[in-house]
């Protein structure tokens, strides 16, 4: 079984290559903001309480995100292996889902870090808004707070990762085609 945890800040293309990653490992792919989103446009009660936050750029409080990723992955009690994107994003969420994965004989197997330059990651994520409509996309105060977000909160995972030598970093500038290779060569010489 593969676990993967595709990382990297805001507009790095997590989403992008989880689902090229998805399908060549055949792996279910979970994206907590795609979840909040989809909550979003069905206005149930979790989508109304993530818009709250998700508008202002904030992240959306550990315990409400960390029950929606437990529920997402009890959806799938068969599958070959997770990509997780946009997850976990904290300290406590990153070892809350050690204890989840662990509690089901599971582990994360790697952790695997798109590196975009923060520069051309607020033009993208401009660019991005305008054909997507994301709200979060349109505006640079919140796409900086989203930035401030992961640098102050997302940021420190990168040394809980290392210190498991589970962590991985690749260029994400590029074709998408040649970064999705750097990503599938570093899966298959570290699994
Ligand atoms: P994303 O689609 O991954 O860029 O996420 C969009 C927004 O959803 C983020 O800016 C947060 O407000 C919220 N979000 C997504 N994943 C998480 C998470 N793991 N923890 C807290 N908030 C999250």
């Amino acid at each position: 079984m593969i676990n993967l945890i595709l990382f990297g800040k805001p507009g790095s293309g997590k989403g992008t290559q989880a689902e090229f990653v998805k399908q060549k490992y055949d792996l279910v792919h979970i994206s907590t903001g795609d979840v909040f989103r989809f909550n979003i446009s069905k206005n149930t009660e979790l989508g109304e309480l993530a818009k709250s936050y998700m508008d202002k750029g904030d992240l959306v409080p550990d315990k409400v995100t960390i029950k929606m990723l437990e529920a997402e992955v009890e959806k799938f009690p068969n599958a070959n292996g997770f990509i997780f994107d946009g997850f976990p994003r904290t300290s406590t969420q990153a070892q809350i889902l050690d204890d989840f994965l662990n509690s089901k004989n599971m582990s994360i197997s790697m952790t695997i870090a798109l590196e975009v330059d923060e520069n051309l990651l607020i033009d993208r994520l401009i660019n991005r808004g305008k054909d997507s409509g994301r709200t979060d996309d349109q505006d640079k105060s919140k796409i900086q707070n989203r930035l401030d977000e992961y640098n102050k909160k997302t940021a420190p995972l990168i040394d809980y990762y290392k210190s498991q030598n589970k962590f991985f970093e690749i260029d994400g500038i590029g074709e998408i085609n040649d970064i999705s290779n750097r990503i599938f060569d570093v899966i298959d010489k570290n699994l």
